[in-house]
């Protein structure tokens, strides 16, 4: 009987433009697990920039709903609160990825930048935000220094000057740019309040809400 291995010339044996003209073809799921099985593929494929947006939208809303390594479970005392996808970078990431009072609104500027240093005026636009994990936040300037945040595992972080994030129990000064531990609440993006729900309450909203 002929092994699998036998049944053709594998993926990496074929030229180059043929290899392109497969991968080209392939979902953000197959791209994911083509990335994943050598050094060559792993360096070589993308799946961030070459899957379509639609697909790695679609992909992420059923890996957070469908793997159970996703789903929050209850272990002895413990409750862990599942994983959550990130709208922005399409990954599902852990809870500690996550502020628990995310805003699910911002107003954005003409030039699509968010509004976090002045008050909103008729000329920015109203959006709401699916969910993001806080490094594309971050990244994006849906979080913006001096933010304190609570992660859906419970961990306190605050963002200095330089945008780097810092655990509230580990750090008071950023040793890059001195920026101190801020001490007021949170900045409020616009309209946005914070819910007075429990964080654990809010999560099965959000969670609820994306399907
Ligand atoms: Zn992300
Ligand atoms: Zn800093």
């Amino acid at each position: 009987m002929p092994t699998s291995k036998k049944m053709g010339p594998s993926l990496l044996e074929l030229p180059a433009e043929l290899q392109r003209m497969i991968i080209s073809q392939l979902d953000y799921e197959s791209l994911i697990h083509l990335s994943a099985t050598n050094r060559f593929f792993n360096h070589t494929v993308n799946p961030q920039a070459m899957a379509d947006p639609l697909d790695k939208l679609q992909f992420v809303m059923r890996a957070a709903k469908d793997f159970p390594q996703h789903r929050p479970s209850e272990k002895g005392q413990e409750y862990h609160p599942g994983n959550f996808e990130c709208y922005i970078c399409f990954k599902v990431r852990s809870p500690d990825c996550f502020d628990a009072l995310q805003s699910q609104t911002a107003y954005i500027d003409r030039l699509g930048r968010p509004v976090r240093d002045r008050q909103p005026t008729q000329a920015d636009t109203l959006v709401s935000l699916r969910r993001f994990c806080i490094e594309c936040g971050v990244r994006a300037g849906l979080h913006v220094a001096s933010d304190s945040l609570t992660t859906r595992t419970g961990r306190d972080l605050w963002i200095c000057s330089c945008l780097r994030v810092w655990s509230k129990h580990q750090v008071l000064r950023c040793p890059s740019c001195g920026g101190d531990c801020p001490l007021r609440p949170r900045k409020k993006m616009g309209v946005d309040k914070i819910p007075p729900q429990p964080p654990r309450f809010l999560s099965r909203v959000v969670g609820q809400m994306a399907t």
